[in-house]
């Protein structure tokens, strides 16, 4: 069937003009396999009415929707590991379609590995099927954990054989579809100033203002800052709280809607540990888990940069002054929110969130990332069930002492939530490499999508359980 008349096509991006992106063809692949497909995802856009085959259609051979002008590869620069590339660009994506979601919001429906574009340089614009299998995972998990993430909408198998340096090559192919609030990256607001060209300076931040956060006056460039820095300062508080390394935070990977998106090589932490890194490539350690807010920051820095030849520098900075107290509060609310307790005021939640960090540190590998906060969600409501679970004898001593007592300084909230069953069992649904390779080791040698299935079915659950909402930073719960 074709799209529902909730469906509500609103490609806005090309109004900004020929400029910003390039008109691409998708490739034509040898086979299209379903793999995966959001319903729930879809259901928020009107597009769960879509048979299979139309599904298909749309996601592996890419005949646009309706009301949607066909692929446009996007125009970007960015700085990759602090070093500028004007050679970017969206080399093996492209925005598929934009709509309204059932809130409203304005959708964008990108793809990854859709084939080469006048910016694939020398790649194959192609993806593989695992880094496919594990955008999937990585968004289903930070979704359940309620970090403001894009989703993947559809995963079709392509049947190309793909030579990579960092997998057993041959290996398979697959194309991605993702469901995200905005593509505009820091970087194309980069590559406008690169190119001297105020006008489109001035287009983007108007459009990205209008379209992302509409409660910013027209012509306010600081205060259009100042939002895309509250945002970005929640999203990076909320990875923190879910122990999430993203990996490769250049920017052209991070968003004027504080929205996450693009992910290779991912990481979730097992156990607290600062200078955790995700990407083999990142030898230095600048992504690292602990060093995620200065990277950041220093990418809005970069934002800020490009906004100057439009704005004056003095309210430019103040905008970027705000990220550090931002940060911290979010980060404040972020703990808060995973120990499923309610505010107390600045100071009691900052201890807890001091306290929590101890705990962790103290806890070393014995006391994993997830498990804390499984333990002990819902405060004092979950003593019992902490101390008689699998980890109770960790918890005792001075450290665990002040952990304590700042917790249960806090009231619980919703402690309703504890009777779902997924707070009787032993473990939390957790996302750590080993079973992510389990997972893709199915795949890879027998075909069996059991596992995958399996987990997602599990992080729909433990999302429930959670109930952790990223809603108010604009990111619906939709799941499969
Ligand atoms: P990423 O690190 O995935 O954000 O990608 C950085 C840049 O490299 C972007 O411009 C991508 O489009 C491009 N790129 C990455 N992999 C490929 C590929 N296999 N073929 C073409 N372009 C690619
Ligand atoms: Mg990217």
């Amino acid at each position: 069937m074709p799209p529902s008349p909730a469906y509500r096509p609103e490609p806005r991006f090309f109004d900004l003009g020929p400029d910003y992106g390039d008109a691409v063809r998708p490739a034509d692949f040898p086979q299209t396999i379903l793999r995966f497909r959001n319903d729930r995802a879809a259901g928020s856009v009107g597009l769960e009415t879509l048979t299979d085959a139309e599904w298909i259609a749309h996601f592996g051979r890419f005949q646009p929707l309706p009301g949607q002008p066909g692929p446009v590869a996007m125009r970007y620069h960015g700085h990759q590991f602090r070093t500028y590339n004007p050679d970017l660009g969206d080399g093996r994506g492209f925005l598929a379609a934009q709509m309204r979601d059932d809130r409203g919001r304005l959708l964008d429906l990108g793809t990854k590995g859709s084939g080469q574009t006048p910016w694939s340089r020398a790649g194959d614009g192609r993806l593989t099927l695992k880094g496919g299998v594990r955008e999937v995972l990585a968004a289903a998990m930070l979704e359940t954990l309620g970090v403001p993430t894009s989703r993947a909408f559809s995963l079709i198998e392509t049947g190309e054989a793909l030579e990579r340096g960092d997998e057993p090559s041959p290996t398979r192919s697959a194309v991605l579809v993702r469901l995200s609030h905005s593509h505009i990256r820091f970087g194309t607001f980069q590559r406008a100033a690169y190119l001297g060209r105020t006008d489109m300076v001035e287009a983007l931040v108007e459009h990205a203002r209008a379209a992302y956060h509409p409660d910013v006056a027209a012509d306010d460039v600081p205060g259009f800052l100042r939002a895309v820095v509250e945002a970005s300062a929640r999203l990076t508080a909320r990875w923190i709280a879910a122990g999430f390394v993203h990996g490769v935070l250049n920017t052209d990977n991070l968003n004027v809607t504080g929205e996450s998106f693009d992910y290779g090589p991912w990481r979730f932490l097992p156990h607290y540990e600062p200078g955790f890194t995700a990407a083999y490539f990142d030898q230095t350690g600048l992504y690292a888990f602990a060093r995620q807010p200065e990277a950041v920051f220093w990418a809005l820095t970069q934002l800020g940069g490009a906004l100057k030849t439009v704005a004056e520098a003095g309210p430019l900075t103040e905008a970027l002054n705000g990220f550090g107290p931002a940060y911290i509060r979010e980060l404040r609310a972020a703990f808060l929110a995973r120990l499923g307790v309610q505010s107390l005021g600045e100071a009691a939640d900052q201890r807890l969130l001091d306290t929590t960090l101890a705990l962790l540190r103290e806890g070393g590998e014995a006391l994993r990332w997830e498990p804390l906060f499984f333990d002990w969600f819902g405060g004092f409501a979950s003593s019992a069930r902490a101390l008689g679970g699998p980890r109770g004898k960790l918890y005792q001593g001075e450290t665990f002492d002040a952990f304590r007592f700042a917790l249960f300084e806090h009231a619980p909230d919703q402690p309703e939530r504890l009777e779902h069953p997924f707070f009787a069992g032993a473990e939390p649904e957790e996302m750590l490499i080993d079973e992510v390779e389990a997972i893709w080791a199915a795949i890879g040698s027998d075909d069996d999508w059991g596992g995958l299935e399996a987990k997602l079915g599990r992080l729909r659950e433990a999302g429930e359980a959670w109930g952790l909402s990223a809603a108010d930073s604009r990111v619906a719960a939709g799941r499969r």
